[in-house]
Protein backbone atom coordinates (compact mmCIF):
# COMPACT_ATOMS: atom_id res chain seq x y z
CA UNK A 1 0.00 0.00 0.00
CA UNK A 2 1.65 2.93 -1.41
CA UNK A 3 -0.72 5.49 1.04
CA UNK A 4 -1.36 7.64 -1.39
CA UNK A 5 -4.74 8.94 -2.19
CA UNK A 6 -7.01 9.14 -5.14
CA UNK A 7 -5.97 12.98 -5.76
CA UNK A 8 -2.64 12.08 -5.82
CA UNK A 9 -2.29 9.32 -7.45
CA UNK A 10 -4.64 10.62 -10.59
CA UNK A 11 -2.26 13.90 -10.26
CA UNK A 12 0.63 11.63 -10.70
CA UNK A 13 -0.57 9.87 -14.18
CA UNK A 14 -1.84 13.18 -15.45
CA UNK A 15 2.09 14.56 -14.83
CA UNK A 16 3.41 10.93 -16.96
CA UNK A 17 1.29 12.11 -20.02
CA UNK A 18 3.66 13.14 -22.97
CA UNK A 19 3.10 15.22 -26.03
CA UNK A 20 3.64 12.73 -28.53
CA UNK A 21 0.78 10.86 -27.03
CA UNK A 22 -2.05 13.52 -27.86
CA UNK A 23 -0.46 15.35 -30.88
CA UNK A 24 -1.83 15.54 -33.97
CA UNK A 25 0.11 16.07 -37.49
CA UNK A 26 1.02 19.57 -38.47
CA UNK A 27 -0.75 21.46 -41.26
CA UNK A 28 2.06 24.39 -42.99
CA UNK A 29 1.95 26.27 -45.71
CA UNK A 30 5.37 27.87 -47.39
CA UNK A 31 6.42 31.46 -46.77
CA UNK A 32 6.01 32.68 -49.94
CA UNK A 33 2.19 31.60 -50.16
CA UNK A 34 -0.05 34.07 -50.15
CA UNK A 35 -2.75 34.83 -47.77
CA UNK A 36 -5.52 34.07 -49.68
CA UNK A 37 -3.54 30.42 -50.38
CA UNK A 38 -3.51 30.40 -46.41
CA UNK A 39 -7.28 31.10 -45.76
CA UNK A 40 -8.10 27.87 -48.61
CA UNK A 41 -5.65 25.76 -46.27
CA UNK A 42 -7.10 26.58 -42.90
CA UNK A 43 -10.42 26.13 -45.00
CA UNK A 44 -9.77 22.62 -46.71
CA UNK A 45 -7.64 21.43 -43.67
CA UNK A 46 -10.43 22.08 -40.67
CA UNK A 47 -7.40 23.86 -38.56
CA UNK A 48 -7.34 26.72 -36.26
CA UNK A 49 -3.99 27.34 -36.85
CA UNK A 50 -1.02 27.13 -39.79
CA UNK A 51 2.47 26.86 -39.51
CA UNK A 52 4.56 28.56 -41.63
CA UNK A 53 8.01 27.04 -43.42
CA UNK A 54 10.83 28.31 -45.60
CA UNK A 55 12.59 26.13 -48.19
CA UNK A 56 14.32 24.16 -46.27
CA UNK A 57 11.14 23.43 -44.19
CA UNK A 58 11.99 25.08 -40.85
CA UNK A 59 9.51 26.78 -38.99
CA UNK A 60 9.41 30.66 -39.54
CA UNK A 61 5.83 31.27 -38.59
CA UNK A 62 2.53 30.98 -37.21
CA UNK A 63 -0.50 32.14 -39.01
CA UNK A 64 -3.92 32.31 -36.54
CA UNK A 65 -7.70 32.78 -37.71
CA UNK A 66 -7.36 35.79 -36.14
CA UNK A 67 -4.33 37.06 -38.23
CA UNK A 68 -5.77 36.11 -41.50
CA UNK A 69 -9.05 37.96 -40.68
CA UNK A 70 -6.88 41.18 -40.36
CA UNK A 71 -5.09 40.59 -43.17
CA UNK A 72 -8.47 40.39 -45.11
CA UNK A 73 -9.97 43.37 -43.74
CA UNK A 74 -7.32 45.82 -44.69
CA UNK A 75 -7.19 47.38 -48.44
CA UNK A 76 -4.48 45.23 -49.62
CA UNK A 77 -5.14 42.36 -52.10
CA UNK A 78 -5.07 38.97 -50.51
CA UNK A 79 -3.83 37.46 -53.30
CA UNK A 80 -0.79 39.48 -53.43
CA UNK A 81 0.32 39.37 -49.89
CA UNK A 82 2.40 36.41 -48.48
CA UNK A 83 2.30 34.98 -45.34
CA UNK A 84 5.33 36.16 -44.13
CA UNK A 85 4.29 39.98 -44.02
CA UNK A 86 1.58 39.26 -41.43
CA UNK A 87 2.49 36.02 -39.97
CA UNK A 88 4.00 35.65 -35.90
CA UNK A 89 7.74 34.67 -36.83
CA UNK A 90 10.66 33.42 -34.74
CA UNK A 91 12.39 33.69 -32.51
CA UNK A 92 8.28 34.74 -31.05
CA UNK A 93 6.86 30.84 -31.33
CA UNK A 94 6.22 29.59 -28.50
CA UNK A 95 7.02 25.18 -29.39
CA UNK A 96 6.95 22.06 -27.64
CA UNK A 97 8.83 18.93 -28.10
CA UNK A 98 7.27 15.45 -28.19
CA UNK A 99 8.71 14.32 -24.98
CA UNK A 100 7.83 17.19 -23.30
CA UNK A 101 4.84 16.61 -20.41
CA UNK A 102 1.64 17.40 -21.52
CA UNK A 103 0.75 19.64 -18.77
CA UNK A 104 3.45 22.03 -19.77
CA UNK A 105 2.26 22.38 -22.93
CA UNK A 106 -1.26 23.10 -21.25
CA UNK A 107 0.39 25.79 -19.36
CA UNK A 108 2.09 27.54 -21.97
CA UNK A 109 -1.45 27.69 -24.21
CA UNK A 110 -2.82 29.64 -21.20
CA UNK A 111 -0.07 31.80 -20.19
CA UNK A 112 0.58 32.75 -23.79
CA UNK A 113 -2.94 32.43 -24.44
CA UNK A 114 -3.05 30.84 -27.70
CA UNK A 115 -4.94 28.06 -29.45
CA UNK A 116 -1.94 25.78 -30.70
CA UNK A 117 1.71 25.11 -30.23
CA UNK A 118 3.94 23.03 -32.78
CA UNK A 119 5.50 20.31 -32.09
CA UNK A 120 9.17 20.54 -33.05
CA UNK A 121 12.67 18.95 -33.85
CA UNK A 122 15.76 20.35 -32.80
CA UNK A 123 18.27 21.01 -36.05
CA UNK A 124 22.11 21.62 -35.83
CA UNK A 125 21.33 25.34 -35.36
CA UNK A 126 19.91 27.06 -32.52
CA UNK A 127 16.95 28.81 -32.36
CA UNK A 128 16.40 26.91 -36.18
CA UNK A 129 13.38 23.79 -35.65
CA UNK A 130 11.18 21.05 -37.91
CA UNK A 131 7.72 20.97 -37.03
CA UNK A 132 6.59 17.55 -36.26
CA UNK A 133 3.62 17.78 -35.19
CA UNK A 134 0.78 20.71 -32.96
CA UNK A 135 -0.60 20.48 -29.58
CA UNK A 136 -4.13 21.90 -29.69
CA UNK A 137 -6.68 22.28 -27.01
CA UNK A 138 -8.59 20.35 -28.72
CA UNK A 139 -5.98 17.65 -28.23
CA UNK A 140 -6.38 18.86 -24.25
CA UNK A 141 -9.91 18.31 -24.50
CA UNK A 142 -9.56 14.78 -25.80
CA UNK A 143 -6.60 14.15 -22.50
CA UNK A 144 -8.75 15.07 -20.17
CA UNK A 145 -11.97 13.17 -21.08
CA UNK A 146 -9.76 10.46 -21.33
CA UNK A 147 -8.38 10.74 -17.63
CA UNK A 148 -11.91 11.30 -16.74
CA UNK A 149 -13.05 8.22 -18.54
CA UNK A 150 -9.96 6.35 -16.88
CA UNK A 151 -8.59 5.55 -20.01
CA UNK A 152 -4.94 6.24 -19.48
CA UNK A 153 -2.76 3.20 -19.43
CA UNK A 154 -1.71 2.21 -15.38
CA UNK A 155 2.03 1.67 -15.94
P1 LIG B 1 -6.63 33.87 -32.78
O1 LIG B 1 -5.67 34.97 -33.17
O2 LIG B 1 -7.43 33.39 -33.96
O3 LIG B 1 -7.43 34.20 -31.58
P2 LIG B 1 -4.56 32.51 -31.26
O4 LIG B 1 -5.10 32.96 -29.94
O5 LIG B 1 -4.00 31.13 -31.34
O6 LIG B 1 -5.71 32.59 -32.37
O7 LIG B 1 -3.42 33.52 -31.73
C1 LIG B 1 -3.23 34.78 -31.16
C2 LIG B 1 -1.93 35.38 -31.72
O8 LIG B 1 -0.83 34.62 -31.27
C3 LIG B 1 -1.87 35.39 -33.26
O9 LIG B 1 -1.28 36.60 -33.70
C4 LIG B 1 -0.95 34.21 -33.59
O10 LIG B 1 -0.15 34.43 -34.74
C5 LIG B 1 -0.08 34.10 -32.36
N1 LIG B 1 0.25 32.69 -32.05
C6 LIG B 1 -0.53 31.59 -32.20
N2 LIG B 1 0.12 30.47 -31.83
C7 LIG B 1 1.36 30.86 -31.43
C8 LIG B 1 2.52 30.17 -30.93
N3 LIG B 1 2.57 28.85 -30.76
N4 LIG B 1 3.61 30.94 -30.62
C9 LIG B 1 3.59 32.29 -30.78
N5 LIG B 1 2.55 32.98 -31.25
C10 LIG B 1 1.43 32.29 -31.57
Amino acid sequence: YTGKNGSQLLSEKVKKIRVHEYASLPVVVSASNSVYDAICTMFLEDVGTLFVIDKHKHLVGVLSRKDLLRASMGKQEIHQIPVNIIMTRMPNITVCKKEDLLIDVALKLMEKQIDSIPVVKETSMDDVFEVIGRVTKTNMTKALVDIACDNLDLQ
